[in-house]
């Protein structure tokens, strides 16, 4: 059945819209999004905010401001159950800063049983069908976070606090990885959230020296999962990265200097880095240009090939990020 699951998807590449609610203070607002069905999308520009009009965008699932963490986890669990069949798999929100990245892999800053995002109940969903699997094959389960800042590659999950830069390597035994940064053993969703508070605290001792580093910064948590057959002694591996991205918004180079302009340069050329390799693997390019970022170097094994990748893009509702909605939802149709 599992199999399947799988094999129904469709493709190896899958982009899913997600609108945010207007948040509270602001409920009776006029929203950018004119009609949304499905996997439909129309967005309306008032003239106030540039040529007036309507554009309409297709995706394999549009998620409206009343879905819920359970609702779009349902739509995603499929791909995470593949990790332990030996895929790998990736899963990236975009979008530009407030559009709801953090709430659809983290969860909102007071989380409940309800509002848990993507990435604790793909461990949870994990642990479950290893559990239920254990007398046929016995799966170790271990996890890493690194975030990438200015091009960068740091280790997330450092007791100490200090956020140790670390290099992408590529072994012909594990492909790209990076062998130094803490790799820990997980067992329970418990070990896992506490890795993550571990990681969030990591990222947000950036944020003292420079404010809000974590919306431009990527955090990858990487899943690493082998699993042993018991009768036959096969070992399958599979992997799964779940990056919460840099904040997608332009920023007006006129306007910002030194720091602010040297981090809007990394990202950018990374966003695009990875908009690049994944609109040629959905167009079956023969050269793919994983090089071009530490991003997409990192992801290499986890793009392309036999390996599934899944975009949730995040848009804000509000009329004034209509700009940045159109460019979000741009991105997001070059790479479906
Ligand atoms: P980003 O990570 O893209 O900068 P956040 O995830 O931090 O954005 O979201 C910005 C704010 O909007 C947060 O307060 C978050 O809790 C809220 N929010 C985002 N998406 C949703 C949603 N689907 N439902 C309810 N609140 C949301
Ligand atoms: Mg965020």
């Amino acid at each position: 059945k599992l199999y399947n699951q799988v094999q129904d998807l469709k493709g190896n590449i899958r982009v899913y819209c997600r609108v945010r609610p207007f948040l509270p203070g602001q409920p009776n607002s006029l929203s950018t999004v004119d009609h949304l069905d499905d996997g439909n999308i129309t967005i309306t520009t008032p003239s106030k905010y540039g040529k007036e009009g309507k554009k309409s965008f297709t995706f394999n699932k549009v998620f409206g401001p009343s879905g819920t963490q359970e609702e779009v986890f349902a739509d995603t669990q499929p791909l995470i159950r593949s990790v332990l069949d030996g895929y790998n798999v990736c899963i990236f929100a975009y979008g530009q800063t407030g559009s709801g990245k953090t709430h659809t892999m983290t969860g909102p800053s007071d989380l409940t049983k309800e509002t848990l995002g993507v990435n604790y109940r793909a461990l949870s969903d994990l642990f479950n069908i290893s559990e239920q699997r254990k007398d046929v094959i016995s799966y170790d389960i271990s996890v890493q976070m690194v975030e990438i800042y200015n091009e960068q590659v740091r280790d997330l999950l450092t007791p100490d606090g200090v956020n140790k830069k670390v290099e992408i390597r590529n072994s012909s035994q594990k492909g790209f990885n990076v062998p130094d940064a803490n790799l820990f053993p997980v067992t329970s969703t418990s070990d896992v959230l506490n890795l993550m508070n571990l990681g969030h605290k990591n990222r947000a001792v950036g944020a003292t020296a420079m404010n809000d580093r974590s919306s431009r910064s990527h955090s990858c948590l990487t899943v690493h999962v082998q699993g042993k057959n018991m009768t036959s002694g096969t070992i399958l591996r599979g992997s799964m990265h779940l990056v919460d991205l840099a904040g997608s918004e332009r920023v007006d180079k006129s306007e910002v200097l030194g720091d602010r302009l040297k981090e809007a340069t990394h990202i950018n050329k990374s966003l695009s880095a990875l908009g690049d390799v994944i609109a040629s693997l959905a167009q079956k390019n023969s050269h793919v240009p994983y090089r071009n970022s530490k991003l997409t170097q990192l992801l290499q094994d986890s793009l392309g090939g036999q390996a599934k990748t899944l975009m949730f893009v995040h848009i804000s509702p509000e009329l004034n990020a209509v700009g940045e909605t159109l460019c979000t939802l741009k991105f997001a149709e070059r790479v479906s």
